[in-house]
């Protein structure tokens, strides 16, 4: 499969955040999508933010009524990986926990067809493992899609150890026929937006620990500085300071180098319960 013409139904796990922004987009590219979650109310509630979605950009007039009805159609749900049928792509955007994800691939290994990809939106966990709980590891592979997924036009994919030619090229072309463009990371931790990114967040930590400068100076200075839409210290709020904790963790721990080792006031930061735009409360208040 080297375009994606081959592709005509995507099944998508997990009706989070993620899940749902994901399925919005395959929905606009003409997909018929299947939605997988654990209940029918979190599936309810997931249909109906994306109907929201979509109706938003018939109002902006960037889908027409038809497209946007066609588009609501064509997405399906269910509570069950294994009462989907004739799946050709699968993407998993389950909570971030690797023996869970392992669960979730023995399932899909079952359910989507042979020839079919299976990809993965983790984060963090190494795609080659994910894969090696699979009985075709060549056809397991990342697709990291950015938050929100609606508006975010990277998609960073990762070719684990096994992951076959053949995947990688369906891979790409569904999202760029999703409207997204490309990046190929290989299989480290952080891939390459977050081992770039979450050291930055992670010095900007160090930055206020040591009273290099105010939180406000510090984020004016990167953000008129280096022009970027916000300072680190505004952005590791808004992402949550666990989860930039928690990857500053992945990479230390993955690469094996104390020059990612986690700025303790972060921690402290996380032991508070001070996790940014979420609680309330980070390096700013909300
Ligand atoms: P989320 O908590 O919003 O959604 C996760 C969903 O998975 C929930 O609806 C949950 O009910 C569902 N789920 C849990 N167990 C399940 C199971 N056994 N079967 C089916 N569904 C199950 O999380 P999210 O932010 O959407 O993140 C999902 C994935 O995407 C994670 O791997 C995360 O690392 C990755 N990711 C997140 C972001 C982000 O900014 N939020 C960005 C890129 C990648």
């Amino acid at each position: 499969m080297s375009s994606s013409e081959g592709i005509r139904h995507l099944m998508v796990v997990g009706a989070g955040q993620m899940g749902a922004g994901i399925a919005q987009v395959a929905l606009q590219s003409d997909l018929s999508v299947t939605l997988v979650d654990l209940s029918r109310e979190l599936l309810d509630k997931a249909v109906q933010r994306i109907g929201a979605g979509l109706l938003k950009l018939q109002e902006k007039g960037k889908l027409d009524e038809a497209k946007r009805k066609g588009a609501v159609e064509r997405l399906k749900v269910s509570a069950s990986i294994a009462a989907v049928k004739e799946v050709d792509f699968a993407i998993e955007a389950v909570t971030e926990n690797e023996s869970l994800k392992k669960q979730i691939f023995k399932e899909l290994d079952l359910a989507v067809r042979q020839g079919g990809v299976l990809a993965t939106n983790t984060s963090s966990i190494p795609v080659t493992r994910i894969g090696a709980a699979t009985r075709r590891p060549d056809a397991v592979i990342g697709m990291h899609f950015m938050n929100p997924v609606p508006l975010m036009s990277l998609v960073e994919i990762i070719r684990g150890a096994a992951t076959s030619d053949a995947s990688y090229s369906a891979t790409r072309a569904l999202a760029e026929r999703m409207g997204k463009t490309t990046v190929l990371s290989r299989d480290f931790p952080g891939f390459i937006v977050n081992r770039i990114l979450i050291p930055m967040l992670n010095e900007a930590c160090f930055a206020v620990m040591e009273g290099l400068g105010s939180i406000q100076d510090i984020d004016t200075a990167m953000k008129l500085g280096t022009n970027q839409p916000m300072g680190p210290l505004q952005l590791a709020d808004f992402i949550g300071l666990d989860t930039v904790l928690y990857i500053a963790e992945v990479l230390h721990q993955g690469l094996g180098d104390d020059k990612y080792r986690p700025c303790p006031l972060l921690k402290q930061y996380v032991d508070a319960g001070w996790l940014g735009k979420k609680t309330g409360r980070g390096f700013y208040t909300y």
